[in-house]
């Protein structure tokens, strides 16, 4: 069967009718699942993310949609890539069964009032830096999971902090959805895809390269402070500035003490020209 495009609620709900989903949430008589929610301007991690949701369940629906509520004033919002026939494109290729695409009109009445916060773990970090944004984030996720009804759903660890606060979210409100995190794709020379790394320039993709090189470098060393210390020096000879290097709980994003053993995500954000990027490593300290 082709991939069925749905841009609104009702198109949805005929959408998982035709794939013999249950109209109920997790129905288990009825065939699985699974999401993989995306802001489109598909790449390769965003593909790996569609596959290893077809491992998980019968079927997958991705969702394409530009959540204005977690860009700030200042933000890429307006600008932010949008390919939407290429998207379609690729989702067929792959096998995808539900492409849902909402309006921000049919995604958000004029009248919303409710909303979900984040808590402390949303202004922390990246939250630090763009504030309101994961409130955004989990809002937007909670409504696409009361409106595709997954059994599981599907993010990258490269959005390391989000992955977190999702599954924070879903065990503080008891969502019936499980969270599955998948590795980041790289480009060969390291640098994480991103549907940002269409703003940068030659040049500036040249520059781009210091995070994945700084956090292979930091990933080298064995503590917290040799760690951050030597992730620091690489990002501070490149021509970029950066907003954060830290070592931190992957489950809470709190910095990790001195004596911390055990895994811990090492993150980085920098901006290179007009360009904000994000990347991050799990490493393990003995
Ligand atoms: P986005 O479209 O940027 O909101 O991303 C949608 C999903 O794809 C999120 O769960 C991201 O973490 C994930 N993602 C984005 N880039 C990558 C990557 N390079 N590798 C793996 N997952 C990614």
């Amino acid at each position: 069967m082709d991939v069925i495009v749905a841009g609104s609620r009702a198109e949805l709900d005929e959408a998982r009718a035709a794939l013999g989903i249950g109209a109920r949430w997790g129905d288990r008589d009825g065939r699985t699942l699974a999401l993989v929610p995306t802001m489109g301007a598909l790449h390769e991690g965003h593909l790996s993310l569609i596959r290893l949701a077809k491992e998980h369940a019968d079927h997958v629906a991705v969702s394409i949609f530009v959540n204005p509520l977690q860009f700030g004033p200042n933000e890429d919002f307006s600008r932010y890539p949008r390919t939407f026939e290429a998207d379609v494109a690729a989702c067929r290729t792959e096998g995808v069964d539900i492409v849902f695409a909402p309006s921000a009109e049919e995604m958000y009445p004029p009248d919303r009032q409710v909303s979900v916060s984040a808590g402390h773990m949303g202004t922390i970090v990246e939250g630090a830096f763009r504030p309101g944004h994961f409130d955004g984030v989990l809002t937007v996720v909670l409504k696409l999971f009361n409106l595709v009804r997954p059994s599981v759903a599907i993010f990258g660890q490269k959005d390391a902090q989000q992955l977190a606060m999702i599954r924070r979210m879903v065990a503080d409100l008891d969502v019936p959805v499980r969270i599955i995190g998948a590795p980041i794709v790289r480009e060969p020379d390291g640098l994480a895809l991103s549907s940002r790394n269409r703003y940068l320039s030659p040049d500036e993709r040249e520059i781009a390269l210091a995070l994945s090189r700084a956090l292979h470098e930091g990933a080298g060393h064995r503590t917290p402070w040799e760690i951050v210390a030597a992730t620091r020096q690489v990002l501070d000879a490149a021509p970029l500035t950066v907003d954060y290097v830290v070592l931190a709980d992957p489950a809470t994003f709190a910095e990790v003490a001195d004596d911390h053993v055990g895994e811990a995500v090492l993150a980085v954000a920098a901006r290179v020209g007009t360009t904000r990027l994000i990347d991050n490593v799990i490493v393990t300290l003995p």
